[in-house]
């Protein structure tokens, strides 16, 4: 093998064994960031992680930039150079799903070999993860074998409406992508393609009128909305990994009032680019059954599937081939969820998603990593930065 003749035998050895020898300290800093909350929507809370994170990427040597938001957290940047090889993309994200105060309820805790807190697996052990590989190579290597750029955004789990560009702009710099996500199932199996989401918002527009005095002029947008939803649910289509989830629904002010107004905010998920315009085309094409109600639609798919290319499986059997070296299996899946894997992918850059922790429970009470996972985590990610 090529890389066995670039690098010793024992390359792979050395590595794991500095990367258990840094575990005790990566998983310090890993509690220091599950323990600064960071939901969202909360700018405050998401601007002091970033600043925090930006410290401990300088103090490996990176040069950090953070880009001011006006509705979310700083975008935090962080630049290593490094040898001649093009540079390579590391992207993940700051911000959790987790409410301030959650700590309290769910707070850092060790049992039974795994580490539970939130936003632990989704994704700070990721964000330690970047930051350790960085660490063993430049202990190891005495250097960074080419330039690495470290994005981490504030608004991910929102649909990153305000990270996209720098995600878009920076991975086109970047022979390829590396996304430190956490991983799926028991043995951490890479993500090699993600469905594409996308929302919708339906809103009906009725006549309003008194339910007893006048019933009969009253044209009901809960009865329409109630209608078009059975329509709506129709364009699931499984067998073509389509689905579409009626997730929200409002309207009404009274019961004594037929209703005037009401909507629904549906999710959708597409596995190809190329079925999100025919299932526009059906959401646009919705009219009302109640001549005298209107439809308004907006929306669509703002995330682009990660579709199972062949940039993509060539990125995949590099990490396959590292993992086997370094006694492990990488299995690859296909997943529902997306992230900003799914922008970098679309504009044609190599991206591998699904890098990160080992463990469960994203988004759930019970999320939580395997800490005998964490060694080999950091020198996988170690060795892609070196060679692809
Ligand atoms: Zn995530």
């Amino acid at each position: 093998m090529k890389r066995r003749e670039r690098h010793a035998e024992t390359s792979e050895a050395s590595l794991l064994k500095l990367a258990r020898s840094m575990k005790p300290e990566a998983l310090g800093i890993l509690r220091s960031l599950v323990e600064r909350e960071s939901p969202s929507n909360n700018r405050d809370a998401v601007n002091a992680i970033a600043e925090y994170t930006a410290g401990l990427f300088e103090q490996a040597g990176g040069r950090s930039r953070l880009h001011k938001q006006r509705e979310y957290g700083h975008v935090l940047q962080v630049d290593f150079s490094g040898g001649k090889k093009q540079g390579i993309l590391l992207l993940g994200h700051l911000d959790t799903v987790w409410e301030m105060g959650t700590l309290a309820r769910m707070p850092w805790k060790v049992s039974a070999g795994k580490i539970y807190g939130p936003g632990i697996f989704d994704m700070k052990f990721g964000v330690v993860q970047m930051l350790y590989a960085i660490k063993a190579l430049q202990q190891l290597r005495g250097g960074l074998p080419r330039p690495i750029t470290v994005l981490l955004n504030p608004d991910e789990e929102v649909g990153s409406r305000a990270s996209r560009p720098f995600t878009e702009k920076l991975a086109k710099k970047c022979s390829s992508v590396l996304v430190f996500e956490p991983s799926a199932g028991a043995r951490g199996a890479c993500k090699t393609s993600r469905k594409g989401v996308g929302d919708y918002r339906v809103r009906v527009h009725g006549r309003p009128s008194h339910a007893g005095l006048d019933f009969e002029t009253g044209a009901s947008a809960i009865l329409e909305l109630a209608r078009q939803i059975e329509k709506i649910s129709e364009f699931t289509d499984l067998k073509h990994g389509i689905t579409v989830n009626p997730g929200v629904i409002s309207g009404g002010t009274r019961t004594n009032v037929v209703a005037e107004f009401a909507e629904a905010l549906v999710d959708v998920r597409v596995t190809k680019t190329s079925q999100a315009p025919a299932l526009d085309r059906r959401f646009r094409s919705l009219k009302p059954l109640d001549r005298r109600c209107s439809i308004e639609v907006s929306g669509g798919v703002n995330r682009g599937p990660l579709e199972r290319n062949k940039q993509t499986l060539v990125l995949y059997r590099k990490a396959k081939d590292i993992a086997s070296d370094l006694g492990f299996e990488l299995p690859e899946v296909s997943v529902g969820g997306g992230s900003d894997g799914n922008f970098t992918a679309a504009i044609g850059i190599p991206t591998l998603d699904g890098l990160g922790a080992v463990g469960d429970g994203a988004h759930a009470v019970h999320e939580h990593i395997v800490e005998a996972e964490v060694p080999r985590r950091i020198a996988l990610a170690a060795r892609l930065i070196e060679e692809l």
